[in-house]
């Protein structure tokens, strides 16, 4: 066995100046500590519960240098200055009362960072709370789960450009890292963090909404087997689909039910649930009024699963297609739905930039586009081949109005439309609900449209509301006067 490396003040009589600090030692906290050991940092450890402290030293003590500690004032004591001291405890309440002791116990110029799952609106009030204590605050969004947290997550840290000076080089040598670049940047002030991961969040109910759809249609439709399905999508990981989430779809439909032997994926209840991420993002969508109608759409199918009174009371008295579908050539449709689901994403991954852009404008983060795709090319749930593209398509045009307009995602995603309505069409003749498909598919007819019916929408506004309406030939608004003799006035 290694011999143990762990140091602390009792035994060595010396106070041992610790690199950055971890407070929230359960799975999260314990595995980000062990990465920051492993690359060489000097990291002081601490939980409420101290037996996972002593849990964390027994288990991987011999993994780096640890000093742990009884209480969060022995913590940071043990710290170097400007101290880092980085919080992974529950969000909410518990996340407010360990900043409070921090911030009673830190001196001016120590950096908080809140590695959690926290709303951003809530970053944003700690940040300005914190500034006027003289303490930097840095909430920072961490994705790749556990594993992730592990071996290289992506990393999305707010705060000010000064802490990040000091606590980047350290975030940044335990991210993943592709084509050598680590996938963790200064993503901009106070909430941004937070904002972007939870954008990225909702982007991921998105894209694991469009590959449930893809796999509905090709089990229900052409007749697949989840094994034969698990091939497709290992198939489709070779190409422009290549991601994690295409790969574990892979693994999830070839595994096994230990219990019946028959596919896991058929004993496993239909009721998807969520953590509030993707219902965030939605809802402040709508306050942005940014259409992430792919995210929303993946939200409320998981929320429509889970009602299940519903949908067994209606399940006996909804009529379905009375004609069964056949599909003709299993190959060229199961092509048709690839290309419906890449340009679905483009779709989804579109709206949630926009969303980033319209965050970024109105909190004043300026946040670079092309380095968000960047950093979630590796170590994120949604690490994936084509936010290389994303990051490209950006890099070229900073000031892109919709990622759909660059000419590569154009091309792609105009060569897939004919393909893209023909699946949605299907899906409809067959009564297999594919609200993302259809969705992104509305949304990408809804911006490339000559003239859409919202102009029938203002005139039904202006009839009964007297809410004016603009025209195409003339400056200003301009009321109708509907009930008598229909002549029209400026208002
Ligand atoms: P949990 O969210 O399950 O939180 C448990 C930890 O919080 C324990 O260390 C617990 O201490 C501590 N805690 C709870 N209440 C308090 C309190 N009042 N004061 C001090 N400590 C408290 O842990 P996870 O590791 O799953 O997640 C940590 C954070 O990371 C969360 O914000 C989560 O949302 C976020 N996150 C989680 C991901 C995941 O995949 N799990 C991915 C990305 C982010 P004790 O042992 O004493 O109970």
């Amino acid at each position: 066995m290694t011999e143990t490396t762990t140091e602390t003040t009792e035994t060595t009589g010396q106070p041992v100046q610790a690199d950055i600090a971890v407070t929230g030692l359960a799975t999260m906290g314990r595995n980000l500590a062990r990465n920051l050991a492993r690359h060489g940092h000097i990291v002081a450890v601490h939980n409420r519960t101290k037996a996972r402290t002593d849990a964390l030293i027994a288990d991987h003590g011999n993994e780096g240098t640890f000093v742990p500690a009884a209480s969060l004032e022995e913590l940071v004591a043990a710290l170097k200055r400007p101290r880092k001291v980085i919080i992974m405890v529950q969000a909410g309440a518990p996340t407010d009362e360990v900043i409070e002791h921090l911030a009673t116990i830190l001196e001016p110029g120590d950096i908080v960072v809140d590695g959690g799952n926290a709303h951003f609106i809530d970053s944003r009030r700690r940040e300005s709370a914190l500034r006027e204590r003289g303490l930097h605050f840095v909430g920072t969004g961490i994705s790749g789960g556990e594993e992730g947290a592990l071996n290289g997550p992506s990393i999305m840290p707010g705060g000010t450009a000064e802490a990040y000076q000091t606590l980047g080089p350290i975030l940044e040598s335990i991210a993943a890292r592709v084509d050598d670049t680590p996938c963790c940047t200064h993503v901009g002030p106070d909430g941004a963090g937070h904002f972007v991961k939870m954008v990225h969040n909702g982007i991921e109910y998105s894209d694991m909404q469009l590959i449930a759809e893809a796999y509905d249609l090709l089990r229900t439709v052409v007749g697949k087997s989840p094994e034969e399905l698990a091939g497709v999508f290992r198939s489709w990981n070779e190409g422009d689909l290549e991601s994690f989430l295409i790969e574990i779809t892979a693994e999830v439909l070839a595994t096994k039910d230990p219990r019946t032997n028959g596919p896991l994926v058929d004993v496993i209840l239909d009721q998807a649930e969520q953590k509030g991420t993707g219902r965030w993002t939605v809802q402040i969508a709508l306050d942005l009024g940014t259409p992430v109608s792919g995210i929303a759409e993946a939200v409320f199918a998981r929320s429509l699963s889970g009602h299940a009174e519903q949908r067994a009371a209606a399940r006996g008295v909804l009529a379905g297609p009375s004609e069964k579908v056949t599909i003709e050539k299993p190959d060229e449709f199961i092509e048709d739905v690839r290309r419906a689901l890449y340009a679905s994403k483009v779709v989804a991954y579109a709206q949630g930039f926009d969303m980033i852009r319209a965050g970024s404008e109105m909190y004043d983060w300026t946040i670079d586009l092309g380095a968000m795709a960047a950093i979630w090319r590796g170590g994120c749930i949604i690490r994936a081949r084509f936010l290389d593209r994303i990051r490209e398509a950006y890099a070229k045009t900073p000031d892109l109005p919709s990622l759909l307009v660059d000419p590569y995602f154009a091309k792609t995603v105009s060569e897939g439309q004919e393909s893209w309505r023909r699946v949605v069409g299907v899906a409809a003749s067959a009564g297999v609900p594919v609200p993302g498909f259809g969705a992104a598919l509305a949304y990408y007819d809804g911006l490339r449209r000559d003239r859409l019916p919202a102009a029938l929408v203002q005139g039904l506004r202006d009839l009964f509301g007297a809410h004016t309406y603009r025209r195409v030939d003339a400056d200003g608004a301009f009321h109708l006067n509907w009930s008598e003799d229909k002549s029209e006035h400026q208002a």
